[in-house]
């Protein structure tokens, strides 16, 4: 293949060869089911434990608090459906924000047409939601308040610590889909007042199919997925065991690294916005510049279309992504940049890069050089960049 520069890490990420070293035996030599009474069967069951140990350090829970999913989706269709359904008695209003990833607003959806009424939240052009505006939302048969820590699109990381006490003042449930957050920042369910978090092991360099869903001990929820009585009898299913070790591992890695990480991603991203900033004109950069995960740029460049400049990235051999993944084939634009306050024309040209720390500043280099070119070439052929140059002239 030719030369390969990905930068779509919220999309998915590399997992670790430190992550597969440690899931091989759980294939071949370690093979045995949890829940089988034998000896052979309790490595297995041992190694499970220990990677519900690391997960739950890693977030100051308790083991018995983390509950293995098949990844980040599912722990929001859990956390909203499960709990909507065990608080029906005691209300029918949930609320979330508009900036959501789709696992958990398309599940708002579904709630709604079985007669949960949804509130969903603006956010402002930084895509932060509004405090005042959440207080506001508070209704006396409101059940849970959920908001996503980190937006995968634009980075933005949301007041949770202030969501947090408002629920917690207000005696509603509180669900943080921390999938993009989880591993990059540091984060505590008790400081936070987190009821319910959902994770994902791609996202940070672990396996694909692994995730969980972090039910504070006191919370009601049902079962989701019925059948055998693994997670306590809340998820059924033979667990992923090669999953849940190379899952253990990556948060191992994730968090004993997280401080250079972030060190050397921000130095990469900052070099990066600050020269196409400078070198591309008519440019803006969608998402917070201070309440921001360290690996996520997102440009708006004016007068061309994202999907034709992620086109030609790519035969540069860049990864990169408009909107998000999900919905890239779509025309419309995404639902995170309208919400900010986009036009359509401008949410149009928008590009994500999102990196890890192993991308380089040459690498770097090579990209901005691409955007130049690349974003000069569509611009030559945009009538309204004519046109608009036409008019700046007179
Ligand atoms: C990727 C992602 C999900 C979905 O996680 P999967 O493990 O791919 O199901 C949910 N929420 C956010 C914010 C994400 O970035």
């Amino acid at each position: 293949m030719k030369q390969l520069i990905y930068l779509d890490n919220a999309a998915t990420t590399k997992t670790r060869p430190e992550v597969v070293e440690a899931m091989l035996p759980y294939f071949t030599e370690y093979y045995g089911n949890p829940s089988s009474v034998y000896e052979f069967s309790g490595i297995s069951k041992k190694a499970v434990q220990e990677s519900r140990e690391i997960i739950a350090n890693s977030l100051g829970a308790k083991t018995n608090e983390i509950y293995f999913t098949a990844g980040g989706s599912e722990s929001d269709n859990w956390a909203l459906i499960a709990t909507a359904e065990a608080y029906a008695e005691k209300g029918k209003h949930i609320i979330t924000s508009k900036i959501e990833h789709h696992a958990a607003l398309h599940t708002c959806e579904y709630l709604e047409k079985r007669g949960f009424d949804i509130t969903y939240l603006n956010v402002d052009e930084n895509g932060s939601i509004k405090l005042d505006e959440l207080k506001k939302a508070i209704r006396p048969d409101t059940i849970l308040i959920s908001i996503m820590f980190a937006n995968n699109e634009i980075g933005t990381i949301e007041p949770i610590k202030e969501i947090g006490e408002i629920a917690k003042e207000h005696n509603i449930l509180f669900h943080t889909d921390a999938v993009q957050a989880y591993g990059h920042v540091p984060i505590n369910v008790d400081e936070y007042h987190i009821d319910m978090l959902s994770a994902s092991g791609h996202k940070i360099n672990g396996p694909k199919g692994i995730g969980f869903l972090y039910i504070r001990t006191g919370v009601k929820s049902r079962s989701f997925i019925h059948g055998g009585g693994q997670e306590r009898k809340r998820r059924a299913g033979t667990e992923n065991v090669t999953g849940i070790v190379g899952f253990g591992k990556a948060v191992e890695l994730a968090v004993a690294g997280m401080e250079e990480r972030t060190r050397k991603e921000t130095e990469l991203r900052e070099y990066l916005m600050e020269r196409v900033m400078k070198e591309v004109p008519y440019t803006r950069i969608n998402g917070s510049k201070k309440s921001r995960l360290s690996n996520n740029v997102n440009f708006a460049f004016q007068f061309i279309e994202g999907e034709s400049l992620l086109i030609m990235l790519d035969m540069k051999g860049i990864c990169g992504s408009s909107g998000s993944a999900c919905t890239s084939g779509s025309l419309d634009p995404s639902h995170v940049l309208l919400a900010i306050g986009l036009p359509h024309e401008i949410a149009h040209g928008s590009l994500r890069l999102t990196l890890d720390e192993e991308n380089t500043m040459e690498e770097m280099d090579y990209v901005v050089e691409a955007i130049k070119e690349i974003v000069a070439k569509l611009r030559s052929m945009s009538p309204l960049y004519e046109d608009y140059i036409k008019h700046q002239g007179n």
